[in-house]
């Protein structure tokens, strides 16, 4: 890997303000490659442990300082990271495999979090209420919950690490995270660069391991851990909600999708298509927010599919780090499996392949974009996301069918809806039962607005103005006077 700067290349965990190598290590390979890139600390729930003792001291002093000044620290860290950008990409597209220029992508759009939560801790205000008492006046006070436990996922190896950090360190937490073991070199760097930026010790640990049980019971059975923030698999989301029952923690779980793309007969195709490939192909399909299903009204389905098709056939798939890629491997053999599987049973059900269908002629775990048609309910592609660059097109005639349809899942994170008629935004985005609407774009995630998912997609919401009080507790204040 050539770097500009070849000291954010870190391989051991950081805690307390130290680097720790631990007594074993294990294997980070390129998915482009399948070559061994690093070998990084293998820590488990006794560094845990001592990363939370760390964190309980360095939280006090953090909070202690004022907004303001932790919003310099802040800055100082974003700047770092835009100044890094090009390296922080390298590393980001050789751990993971997404283009070049989608790494690069989610650089500005994590360090977009960093930026805007510096301001944010700026602007956090208690209340003075009108009293119903005449001798007694009500305020509240807004306070750091405390130390929170982070664990992210592989898929925005940044990003989903500054949408929970920013917020809580704005607000004055410190935090133990555990990044995913296929991704850990990019939140090593992030380190790396905290402490550069002036982020004192033990405000920011970063536990790197394998075994991923151990550390998040660790964090989860703590009483000194105040909040646990999860981004992944409902399955493991639904664990950690479980193993924090006992010390109450508050939680914000951001969890798995199935996010439906609706084209409705009076869109315009032209947004349609570049909305669908936009949405459907980021990161090879792996996003929690990727069109998972795509219902196509009767008017327009036959030329949305053959557009489609065009479209997705002469995408260029490769190693994210040669130009003009547009879609790289899947991250592993689990993912590319799990693809396999909802094309195969797809296509025993009837559906037809308009293009792909293949793991793709470059070997390793790359997979061809793919569209099916003919599409039905009782597909595993319909009640789970696939991960992977796989449309599947349903059609449908009426409103009521497309929303009933969209509405048919345990999920309800993002959807897509694509119309030229304001009447039938307002009606279709408020029947849909998702936390996030995106009308006639296929790309909507900012820092700005507010992410999150419904029923089994999650709790909480990140980045925005609400994304600093999930890191925020509320103290009423009665005073007699
Ligand atoms: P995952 O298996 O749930 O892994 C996510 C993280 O949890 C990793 O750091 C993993 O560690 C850790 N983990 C696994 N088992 C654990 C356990 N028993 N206790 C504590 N931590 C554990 O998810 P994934 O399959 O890698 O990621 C894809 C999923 O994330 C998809 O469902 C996707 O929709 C969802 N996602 C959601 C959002 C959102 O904002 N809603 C965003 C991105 C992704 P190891 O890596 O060491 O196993």
């Amino acid at each position: 890997m050539k770097l500009n700067d070849p000291t954010l290349l870190k391989t051991d965990s950081y805690i307390n303000g130290a680097w720790h190598g631990g007594n074993t290590r294990f294997a980070v390979t390129n998915p482009a490659t399948g070559d061994v890139i690093a070998e990084v600390a293998d820590l488990g729930a006794a560094e845990t442990t001592a990363a939370i003792d760390a964190a309980v001291p360095a939280q006090k002093a953090w909070a202690a300082r004022t907004a303001k000044d932790r919003a310099m620290v802040m800055r100082k860290w974003y700047e770092l990271i835009m100044a890094n950008a090009e390296d922080l990409a390298v590393i980001l597209t050789t751990e993971m495999g997404k283009p070049l220029a989608e790494a690069k992508g989610e650089i500005a759009y994590g360090a977009s979090f960093i930026d805007w939560f510096a301001e944010e801790a700026r602007r956090v205000c208690g209340d003075v209420m009108e009293s119903p008492i005449p001798d007694k006046r009500f305020l509240t006070f807004k306070q750091p919950i405390g130390v929170f436990g982070a664990i992210t996922p592989w898929n925005f190896p940044i990003a989903m690490i500054t949408r929970k950090v920013a917020p809580g360190i704005a607000a004055g937490c410190a935090c133990v995270l555990k990044p995913a073991e296929q991704t850990p070199l990019s939140a090593l760097a992030l380190a790396e660069l905290a402490e550069r930026a002036g982020i004192p010790a033990g405000v920011m640990n970063i536990v790197t391991g394998m075994d991923a049980p151990a550390i998040g019971n660790t964090l989860c059975a703590d009483d000194r851990i105040r909040k646990m923030t999860f981004t992944g698999s409902t399955e493991v989301g639904r664990i950690l909600m479980q193993q924090s029952a006992h010390t109450l923690k508050k939680m914000s779980l951001e969890l798995g999708g199935n996010a439906p793309l609706i084209v409705f007969d009076d869109a315009d195709l032209d947004v349609a298509i570049a909305g669908a490939m936009a949405s459907k192909y980021r990161n090879a399909g792996q996003t929690c927010v990727c069109a998972n299903r795509i219902f196509v009204q009767d008017g327009v389905y036959d030329e949305f599919a053959r557009r489609l098709t065009e479209a997705s056939a002469a995408m260029k798939v490769g190693n994210g780090m040669e130009e003009g890629v547009e879609q790289g491997p899947i991250i592993d053999s689990q993912g590319l499996d799990k693809i396999e599987r909802h094309v195969a049973d797809a296509v025993s059900k009837g559906a037809e392949v308009l293009t792909g269908g293949h793991r793709h002629e470059l070997g390793g775990t790359y997979y061809q974009p793919t569209v099916l048609a003919n599409m039905s309910s009782d597909m595993m592609m319909f009640g789970e996301e696939t991960f992977g660059p796989v449309a599947g097109l349903f059609r449908f005639t009426s409103d009521d069918e497309a929303v009933a349809m969209a509405n048919d899942t345990e999920f309800g994170l993002a959807a897509y809806i694509f119309t030229d008629s304001t009447s039938r935004l307002f009606r279709v985005s408020e029947a849909l039962e998702y936390g996030m609407v995106s009308a006639n774009t296929g790309i909507f995630s900012s820092e700005v607005g507010p992410f999150g998912g419904v029923k089994s997609s999650g709790l909480g919401r990140e980045g925005s103005k609400y994304g600093i009080d999930e890191f925020m507790e509320i103290k009423f204040v009665c005073v007699g006077i």
